[in-house]
């Protein structure tokens, strides 16, 4: 069986590496992948895919799916860029144009490793006549927690048997880890402007209202789970000094392990801003932005692809790749990359890696990544696991130009072929054994108990598409 699908992949190979490499051009950050999303989306309906665009009420979502039964196998891919990495296909910082996007998270190869899956596995059900349903999901705006969460909202990943997903990394492993749930909004107060000098009495700052509602929030740290984060940006303070300011706006992230957690600080922070209008006289109105939730990682599923993760291997790296990772890695700080891998508990072959030339049992057991991402929404609805392909070297910070040199680079492409393969080749055991689902969904349905799924969303919230023109 695994040569079959190994087949499948090598055949497909120099297809995905077009479509990674057009994504990686057209770079368009979150909400804005028209081009991104139709290149994928085109190349799947060539392959038979049947193609909705439009989940989530996001113009740039699609789903494609071909086959029919049991089981559903979704696969999930991203093609956002960030905004201000720009960076050629060259080790040292130069960028294709100054200040414009850049993938600087991978998502290029992310979205066409997760299609070369969607394919192979198509191909698999097409020659061996089992029943089974195989879908893409391209789902837009991962940067700005929006895209699944949106989709999840539309119950698209509802009748899915399990996702299987991946990121770029430096590490040739298997997620088992969690991430913080979020909560993203801004706070706009109301005031009543005056002279700052003539008759600041008959005016009420919407200023002072942010300053106290920070001063608040910076005592509320104190009584909050040591694990949670709150992270605030004064986004408007008003014109000039000599004018009391009708109104401000402060952004905040509240972040904690758990999606209740997240709910509960969040409606403290509210409580306290509540408090800082009621202080000044002022009123104030809230812009959700995003919410998303933790991480719910599946054991079960982690070890049928860490063992498929295994038999595919590490990508084979050319001598021009470690060159070009070794050019690279004089950018990094190499005490800061050791200090990471020790922090980890990595296996000491990997001190002495550039490229990771090894697989690597998973190090994020048990451990709660500090950032967040949208694929925790999918995974409290559908058992989930995450593969990790070496894309770039080790002690590659994330968000990085150098991250977007490597995803336009073969070290980025030999990373991306194999993810394909173990996701592939994951979801063909999962066709072929069906206790494996089973397993998957016990140990989901015995975490999630109490505690299913609810959109983070507050209801009626509308897609931000207007908001990052400008990001
Ligand atoms: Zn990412």
């Amino acid at each position: 069986m695994p040569k079959k699908v190994q087949a499948f992949i090598d055949d497909l190979s120099g297809d995905l590496v077009t479509l990674s490499n057009e994504v990686w051009r057209f770079a368009e950050v979150g909400l804005q992948e028209g081009e991104s999303a139709r290149v994928q989306a085109d190349y799947l309906a060539k392959q038979g895919f049947s193609v909705k665009t439009g989940s989530g009420g996001m113009p740039t979502a699609f789903v494609a799916e071909w086959g029919s039964g049991k089981p559903v196998i979704g696969f999930l891919g991203e093609y956002d860029a960030l905004a201000g990495l720009s960076q050629d296909v060259s080790p040292t910082k130069k960028p294709v144009t100054e200040g414009a996007p850049g993938h600087g998270c991978g998502h290029n190869l992310l979205g066409a490793g997760a299609l070369g899956a969607a394919v192979a596995l198509k191909r698999y059900l097409e020659e061996s006549g089992k029943p089974g349903t195989v879908r893409y999901y391209g789902c837009p705006a991962e940067e700005t927690l929006v895209g699944k969460v949106f989709m999840a909202r539309d119950g698209v990943f509802n009748d899915l048997d399990a996702a299987i997903t991946w990121h770029p990394g430096s590490l040739n492993s298997v997620q088992v880890g969690s991430s913080n749930g979020v909560n993203s909004a801004k706070f706009i107060f109301h005031g009543k402007t005056a002279h700052a000098a003539g008759d600041p009495f008959n005016g009420r700052s919407a200023l002072d209202a942010v300053e106290l509602m920070n001063v608040g929030a910076n005592y509320l740290r104190e009584h909050v789970i040591p694990d949670a984060r709150l992270h605030y940006v004064i986004t408007e303070g008003g014109g000039q000094p000599n004018v009391v300011p009708a109104r401000a706006q402060v952004w905040y992230y509240v972040r904690a392990p758990r999606r209740a957690q997240v709910e509960e600080i969040y409606d403290r922070l509210m409580d306290v801003a509540k408090g800082a209008a009621l202080m000044t006289g002022t009123s104030f109105e809230v812009d959700f932005l995003a919410g998303c939730y933790d991480v719910l990682p599946n054991e079960t599923l982690a070890r049928v692809a860490m063992e498929e993760l295994k038999e595919v291997g590490a990508p084979k790296w050319s001598s021009e790749d470690h060159e070009f990772a070794a050019e690279l890695a004089k950018s990094l700080d190499r005490r800061q990359t050791e200090a990471g891998l020790k922090s980890m508990n990595a296996p000491a072959e990997l001190f002495s890696q550039t490229l990771n030339t090894t697989v690597v049992e998973p190090l994020d057991r048990g451990k709660v990544m500090p950032g967040s991402t949208d694929v925790g929404d999918v995974s409290w609805i559908v058992p989930t696991v995450q593969v990790s392909a070496a894309c770039w070297p080790l002690g590659t910070p994330g968000h990085s130009w150098q991250v977007t040199a490597c995803s336009g680079h073969s070290i980025g492409e030999k990373g991306m072929l194999a993810a394909a393969s173990v996701m592939a080749r994951t979801a063909v055991r999962l066709l072929k054994d069906p206790s494996l689902i089973q397993r998957a969904k016990a140990e989901f349905s015995s975490q999630v108990k109490g505690q299913e799924y609810r959109s983070p969303l507050p209801s009626g919230l509308e897609p931000p598409l207007g908001q990052f023109k400008d990001s």
